[in-house]
């Protein structure tokens, strides 16, 4: 009989994808997929080993799971991800009991091994467990494929990886040595993978790598972000798109005037800035400047309008003096960021931070992350109270996952990237589909982050009763 699959994501969207990618591949052999691990016959983990906590929840769930196995609830176990191109000789040693590690690079093997599992072919497993992965050091390669059926139907969004692997080598990061070089996948494969995932009703499109802006630099011929946007912009039925991760290089002209005057360019640019303060950035080995990163802030609020900038900050680098801290806490005031994320300092082995002198002591950078995230609480709600009585479109995701009953919908408006941003609420009359664009008059800010409204065909006004029901629900 053949098996059934569950899969576990861990990590960033970029994982996720190559997730869809295994899974879609499963799915054309015939393999079932379940959402439900406790269903399962084999259960593929991807990790992520980019910090020592993700390192951790990767393995506490390989654990998890061989312990599973071990039960006999399981028939088989496999690992892919960060984790095996970082530790693939520990983890062999450590879980001889999963049935096989399979590298980043190798993730088109995923149907050979499942069967091989399932076929309980002991013999043939210790060879594929050789052959899969048989290199233990850091392997710094990985590929990616032009185009890969993704799985899934019909979804309101999907991540699309137009690149794999990054150039930079920022201090704090050991993500070039786990994926290795920047390596673009063709305009062609992008724009097909689109076109699939449109016709199967996803409305919108987030774009990832490891460095967003520096796409096609690797190809030398023409091919750039600014290109593969000019063919995107030509797919019919895809309705909005995000452009995620990128390093504050690139960003032309051309590019950030196309941004402007798209109708499909939903406004959302993430770019992580990771600080401001010219000798922390130095010592980060970022290239640009402070003034860099305000002219560039300058020039995309200036051509983009209704602009959400979402960026990522590091707080406690070693040498960060309270000066420079204060630097970022002045840049997040003035800049105003609709979102934010900030990380402490964590000392990764493998990578030029870890021997810095003069690491910032645990209590200060805790010191510090809690005083940033104060200041860009407020600020962010004040980024909120502007929605207040304004009618906006918001995508819908599905039904709230916090409300057990009665029909409030969960959703994004164009300023809100899924996973990690707050959501819009949305209370209809109306049967709603996943992916359907409702004009929504928003009346409430819920918690810190999400919106609360309702669609404006079903309300010829405000029902403030229906609103506070739903609130009271959320
Ligand atoms: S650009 Fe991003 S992925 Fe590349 S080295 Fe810097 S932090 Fe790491």
């Amino acid at each position: 009989m053949r098996p059934t699959v569950g899969f576990i994501s861990l990590g960033c969207p970029k994982n996720l994808v190559d997730t869809e990618r295994m899974m879609g591949l499963l799915s054309k052999d015939g393999i079932i997929l379940t959402g439900d691990q406790t269903r399962a016959d084999i259960v593929v983990i991807n990790t992520c080993g980019f910090l020592e906590p993700a390192k951790q929840e990767s393995l506490g769930t390989i654990g998890e799971f061989v312990a599973l196995k071990k039960k006999k609830k399981l028939r088989g176990v496999v690992v892919t991800g960060c984790m095996t191109e970082r530790y693939l000789g520990l983890m062999k040693e450590h879980y001889p009991e999963v049935d096989a590690f399979l590298q980043t690079k190798d993730f088109s093997k995923i149907t050979d091994v499942v069967n091989e599992i399932s076929l309980g072919e002991t013999a043939k497993l210790v060879a594929r467990r050789n052959l899969v992965g048989e290199e233990d050091q850091l392997q710094g390669h990985s590929e990616i494929t032009d185009f890969v059926e993704r799985a899934g139907g019909r979804r309101s969004y999907a991540y699309v990886k137009i690149a794999e692997g990054c150039n930079r080598t920022c201090s704090f990061c050991i993500i070039p040595k786990l994926r290795g070089k920047l390596h673009s996948r063709s305009i062609e494969g992008i724009v097909d993978e689109i076109r699939q995932l449109v016709a199967q009703g996803t409305q919108e499109i987030i774009f990832i790598a490891q460095d967003l802006t520096s796409y096609g630099r690797d190809l030398a011929n023409g091919t750039s972000l600014l290109e593969l946007v000019k063919s995107v912009e030509k797919v019919d039925g895809l309705k909005w798109y995000r452009l995620m991760y990128n390093y504050p290089r690139f960003f032309s002209d051309e590019l950030i005037d196309l941004l402007g005057s798209s109708e499909k360019f939903s406004g959302y640019v993430d770019i992580p800035f990771q600080h401001i303060s010219d000798s922390v950035l130095k010592a980060m080995r970022r290239p640009e400047s402070k003034a860099d990163i305000y002219g560039l802030m300058r020039k995309l609020r200036e051509k983009i309008p209704h602009l959400s900038l979402r960026t990522t900050v590091m707080v406690g680098f070693p040498g960060e003096t309270e000066d420079d801290f204060q630097q970022l806490l002045d840049f997040i005031e003035e800049a105003q960021f609709d979102h934010l994320g900030a990380f402490t300092f964590w000392r990764e082995e493998g990578t030029p931070s870890y021997d810095l002198p003069n690491q910032v002591s645990e209590e200060d950078k805790k010191d510090r992350y809690h005083r940033l995230m104060t200041l860009q609480k407020k600020i962010q709600k004040s980024r909120l109270k502007r929605h207040i009585g304004s009618v906006i479109p918001v995508i819908i995701d599905g039904f709230s996952e916090k409300t057990k009953q009665g029909f409030v919908y969960q959703g994004r408006h164009l300023g809100q990237a899924p996973d990690i941003d707050g959501v819009t609420y949305v209370v209809t009359d109306n049967e709603v589909q996943i992916g359907q664009i409702l004009q929504v008059e928003v009346g409430k800010i819920i918690g810190d982050y999400d919106l609360l409204g309702a669609e404006t065909h079903s309300y010829s006004r405000m029902d403030e009763r229906r609103l506070q029901r739903a609130a009271s629900q959320i």
